[in-house]
């Protein structure tokens, strides 16, 4: 293989125990696989967390069809929008489906009635994140419809939090919890008392216990990765003991070596000039397997366990390196784009730095025809 990630799975199950330990017995652990499972591969992560998890969480009726057909046997939560001519998969299939529009609930409604089956549905409360979400002033449309159709199940209300992992200041959170609160009070009072309660994403998991209800929804902690430096710090700061170890490394192999004179440029756009004879080494990895062309010049790789840096601009599916210091460097070795080799380490964090962007795109980019192999 030219290249391959490699997934840790005590690490894997080690984040997931964290979690466990972090919540009350009868809270539900629900694994968030979307994207591939953050890229580390959804057959492969389902796989290891399947005797762990409680439910898993994915975004579409696609992926929740590859966990069903792999026997998984949890309870499967479809996060994402389902559109009308697929709703009846996931009335066939017993999956659980996060629902905010009307006109989805009398899909259902319909289907239901159609097949005389049951279907399971989460209402996602609006309380801030202005994203997915029925506002409290409009539930009692919804809920008119679960009173009057007894296989149309109210068996979740759900929302997610805006500003939890951006800052250190959770005032917003706060009143997001207090907005999905009163919503819970007025289902409740509308006769619904067996339903999942349901906030958390990783970092309301790992700062504020009130937030777990009766399930939680964790991604990227259960990855191995923090949601975010301040979510890092507020742990901190409440003295909570969190440890996390990245589950993913991303390797590839040296495909090409050569010396390049002194004043040489080095790929697209001669970007990067050499100023002195330098040895260099062709990837056979580039945007499109994921390596961000914005390491271009800046990225580092590790090969024999030390930094080489990217020399000019990252290709579709090559990239340069330098690798002057490294005397007994060969066709072949092993090189890390992310992840550990010997005491070196290339984070998902420094990737997303140097890109501009966060932890969670810089794992979810690495393209999912690349094979996930479990260590
Ligand atoms: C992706 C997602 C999560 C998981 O968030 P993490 O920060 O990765 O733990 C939880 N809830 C919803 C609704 C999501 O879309």
């Amino acid at each position: 293989m030219k290249t391959w990630v490699e997934i840790n799975k005590q690490n894997l199950l080690y984040n997931l125990e964290q979690f466990r330990k972090r919540i009350d017995k009868n809270v539900f652990l629900t694994a968030v696989v979307k994207a591939n499972a953050y890229g580390h591969g959804l057959e492969q992560v389902a796989q290891i967390v399947n005797e762990k998890a409680d439910w898993f969480a994915v975004d579409s009726v696609d992926e929740a069809l590859i966990l069903k057909k792999q026997g998984i046997d949890k309870p499967i939560l479809i996060l994402g929008y389902t559109v009308f001519d697929r709703l009846h998969e996931v009335v066939e299939n017993n999956f659980h489906q996060v629902v905010a529009n009307l006109e989805t609930i009398q899909k259902l409604d319909q289907l239901t009635k159609e097949k005389g089956s049951e279907v399971n549905v989460h209402l996602k409360i609006e309380t801030g994140t202005s994203r997915q979400g029925i506002f409290e002033k409009d539930l009692d449309k919804f809920i008119e419809y679960f009173l009057n159709n007894k296989l149309l199940k109210l068996a979740g209300a759900s929302t997610h939090y805006a500003n939890i992992e951006d800052t250190t200041d959770h005032t917003f959170a706060q009143s997001q919890l207090e907005k999905y609160n009163k919503a819970i009070e007025k289902i409740k009072k509308a006769g619904f008392t067996d339903f999942v309660k349901h906030t958390a994403c990783s970092a309301a998991g790992v700062l504020f216990p009130k937030t777990h209800f009766d399930l939680v929804r964790i991604g990227i902690s259960m990855y191995g990765m923090w949601s975010s430096k301040e979510t890092q710090a507020s742990a901190k700061q409440k003295g909570i003991e969190f440890n996390l170890k990245p589950a993913l490394t991303w390797k590839t192999k040296i495909a090409h070596i050569k010396e390049l004179p002194a004043g040489a440029t080095v790929s697209y756009g001669c970007t990067e000039k050499l100023s002195a004879k330098t040895k260099v080494a062709v990837l056979p990895v580039g945007y499109w397997d994921g390596f961000d062309r914005g390491l271009s010049s800046v990225g580092n790789v590790l090969v024999h366990g030390t930094r080489c840096k990217v020399l000019g601009r990252v290709c579709m599916n090559m990239v340069v390196i330098d690798v002057n210091h490294l005397a007994d460097v060969k066709l072949e070795d092993e090189v890390v784009l992310l992840g550990k080799q010997g005491s070196e380490e290339i984070s998902a964090e420094e990737i997303a730095q140097k890109c501009n962007t966060i932890n969670y795109e810089v794992v979810t980019r690495i393209n999912s025809g690349i094979a996930r192999i479990i260590v």
